[in-house]
């Protein structure tokens, strides 16, 4: 695991910035944080004071790079672990590699996640097979690989994000929806377990959210339907979701960060909808 440290990358640490955060000190892992949602929940904790692993696929030049920015500008460690979030040997050794360097992980944000949209008749099992794989398993084995940790010192904070589509369906995403509902159900059950050791279990359940997920998906929708991309982002893609916009990754970052802080410690086995009324419906 590579690590980025203020110092290393050229700043002196600003111990005015680095007291008095709300998770200063705090260890974090955000599967799925090179691009989209994921990142932006990254840089919400860095920002917050938290140490940060990030993981998921990418350019390395270009995700050392950013790893050293985030770190000089908010004074704290980031390192990156390459798990492939479908293998689970590798999620536990993400996790296991992080106690070692950090001696704990106190937060985990389980991100990672891929889509597929096609009719239940055409949907390739191998699709099928991937979607629950790294939507709903990777969380399964990165919350079983934290637990012992948090329980010993009472102390954890799990945050799955799930989606609108844990809560209702739409057609042409049957791995999606079936992972992401499993996803509350995981949720829920982490809560039950750990109620009363300190540790909470969330999931956040965002509408859409401008992501290079979301991009390929009126790329696909515009294809199916024969339309234009403004047409899949207002009566396809924005067809369920009152408000009419996309939510900003930063937000979903900033929900996190509350669900991270001691504010939230009463909040467990919630599922938290940012859809803008989608299921207000
Ligand atoms: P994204 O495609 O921008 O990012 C996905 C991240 O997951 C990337 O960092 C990618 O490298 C990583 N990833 C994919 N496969 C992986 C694997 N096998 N191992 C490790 N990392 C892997 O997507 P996003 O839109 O930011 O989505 C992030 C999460 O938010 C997903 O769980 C998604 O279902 C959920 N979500 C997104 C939206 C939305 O509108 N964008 C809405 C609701 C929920």
């Amino acid at each position: 695991m590579n690590t980025i440290t203020p110092e290393g990358a050229g700043h002196r640490a600003d111990a005015s910035l680095v007291a008095n955060r709300a998770l200063s000190g705090r260890v974090a892992i955000v599967t799925g944080s090179t691009s989209g949602i994921g990142l932006a929940i990254l840089q919400e904790l860095a920002g917050a004071g938290a140490h940060v692993v990030m993981n998921g696929f990418g350019d390395t030049k270009e995700l050392t790079a950013t790893a050293q920015r985030l770190s000089a500008s908010h004074q704290v460690e980031i390192a990156f672990h390459g798990a492939d979030m479908s293998r689970p040997a590798e999620i536990v050794d993400l996790v296991s590699t992080t106690e070692m360097r950090f001696g704990r992980v106190d937060i985990l944000v389980n991100n990672a996640g891929i889509q597929h949209v096609a009719s239940i008749d055409e949907f390739p099992a191998e699709k099928w097979d991937a979607i629950l794989a790294i939507n709903l398993s990777s969380a399964f084995h990165a919350t079983q690989s934290v637990l012992p940790g948090m329980k010993s010192r009472r102390f954890g904070r799990i945050i799955n994000i799930a989606s609108a589509h844990g809560l209702v369906g739409s057609p042409y995403k049957v791995a999606y929806v079936a992972a992401k509902h499993g996803v509350l159900g995981l949720t829920k059950v982490t809560a039950l377990e750990t109620a009363e050791l300190g540790i909470t279990a969330n999931a956040i359940c965002p509408g859409y959210v401008w992501t290079p997920l979301v991009e390929k998906q009126i790329t696909a929708q515009a294809m199916s339907h024969n339309i234009d991309r403004t047409e899949v982002i207002r009566n396809v893609l924005l067809a369920q979701q009152p408000n009419k916009q996309f939510a900003e990754a930063s937000e979903i970052g900033a929900l996190a960060v509350f669900l991270a802080g001691d504010a939230a410690r009463s909040i467990t086995g919630a599922s938290l909808s940012v859809d803008g009324g989608w299921t207000a419906h």
